[in-house]
């Protein structure tokens, strides 16, 4: 007997990677092994010189063709044929920085949006007009103010029986708007999951005959653009007493020299058209943190400052941030910054 084996992998395309993905049929109890692909056609080699590699690092049920049977999804990092990582491999420079401050136990929790599109509008937005201003679509309900709930549902039900931790979603501000949430996971988790997730998304979106796109500022003008809030914490950052004093020494490694543009210009394509201080967003220029503030650059909940400890939600990437890299960051700045002031 055989089982298909769904890998998944991340392009080169420019300025924002796609995701690509083939299949392979193995025998039941075979190990998944290396696999190769044409890297001439993903903006990843020269014709001439074309095989990539294939590296599976994250596997889990296929719940598209009924992961009970033994089919999975296989998510992989691309390498040169000398095993090396490709340039657009940005996995592998997480996992260097994710093992420099494991000690520290971060974790994040991402906050996915993304807009259906059918044909060249969103879903819900009526032929050569735009629906009613936003106000009432952000978790609301009813055919007047709800656009694709069935493919949201059918996506959720994907991920769970994906394995995934998903852990929630909800209705956005402008309509045919959704997000759902991975985590809080371990950065190199949360970043394979949340790729996973995306695919299913594009997947099961294509048996509905809509198409999902993480675009930061699908429609111009009064709309909201679409991000992907990145929560996170460590483990002083979570554990009284000194908790709260953690999460400022974190705010405040975000904001120094250089790090507000270091962050944002790695935060997606287009960051600019979507941070522009209006729209729930700070300035991409301008850097702030604050209680319960959405127009910040980095919110501390108000439930965390109740409690003196907790997490801080970065609301600067955009929808189509690459998770492997914010998580570097975030880990890079704010674990250097914890372990110099002793707050680990
Ligand atoms: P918002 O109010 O900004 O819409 P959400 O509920 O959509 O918030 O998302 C919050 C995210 O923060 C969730 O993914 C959740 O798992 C994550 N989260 C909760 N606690 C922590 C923590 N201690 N560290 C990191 N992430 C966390
Ligand atoms: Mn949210
Ligand atoms: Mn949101
Ligand atoms: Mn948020």
């Amino acid at each position: 007997m055989t089982f298909k084996a769904e890998y998944i992998w991340i392009d080169g395309t420019e300025p924002t990677a796609k995701l690509r993905s083939k299949t392979r049929i193995l025998a039941d109890g075979a190990e998944l092994p290396l696999w190769g692909f044409d890297g001439s056609s993903t903006n990843q080699a020269k014709g001439h010189s074309s095989d990539c590699v294939l590296k599976p690092v994250y596997t889990c049920p296929d719940p598209i063709r009924g992961g009970g049977e033994g089919d999975v999804l296989v998510l992989c990092e691309v390498l040169n044929t000398d095993l090396t990582p490709h340039e657009s491999n940005t996995r592998a420079e997480l996992a260097e920085v994710a093992e420099r401050f494991a000690a520290q136990e971060p974790v994040f929790g991402i906050e996915q949006e993304y807009t259906f599109f059918e044909g060249d509008r969103p879903l819900g937005f009526p032929v050569g007009g735009f629906p009613a201003p936003q106000g009432g679509y952000y978790c609301g309900v009813g055919v007047d103010e709800i656009h694709g709930r069935d493919v949201v549902e059918a996506h959720l039900e994907n991920c769970l029986r994906a394995g995934l931790g998903i852990s929630g979603i909800n209705a956005e501000v402008m309509p045919g708007q959704w997000e759902f949430q991975v985590g809080p996971l371990p950065a190199l988790t949360v970043a394979d999951q949340l790729w996973i997730a995306r695919w299913l998304l594009y997947r099961t979106a294509e048996d509905f005959g809509v198409a999902a796109t993480l675009d930061p500022k699908p429609v111009k003008g009064d709309w909201n653009g679409a991000g992907a809030h990145t929560n996170f914490s460590t483990k002083a950052m979570r554990e009284g007493p000194e908790g709260y004093a953690a999460i400022i020494t974190a705010c405040e490694s975000l904001g120094e020299g250089s790090k507000p543009l270091d962050h944002v210009k790695n935060y997606g394509a287009g960051i600019d058209d979507r941070l522009t201080g209006l729209h729930e967003t700070a300035p991409w220029n301008e850097y702030s943190y604050g209680v319960s503030d959405r127009g910040a650059s980095v919110r501390i909940p108000w439930q965390v400052e109740k409690d003196g400890k907790g997490y801080i939600e970065d609301r600067r990437p955009n929808a189509n941030v690459d998770p492997y890299v914010v998580t570097r960051l975030m880990v890079d700045t704010c674990c250097a910054a914890l372990e110099k002031a002793g707050q680990v």
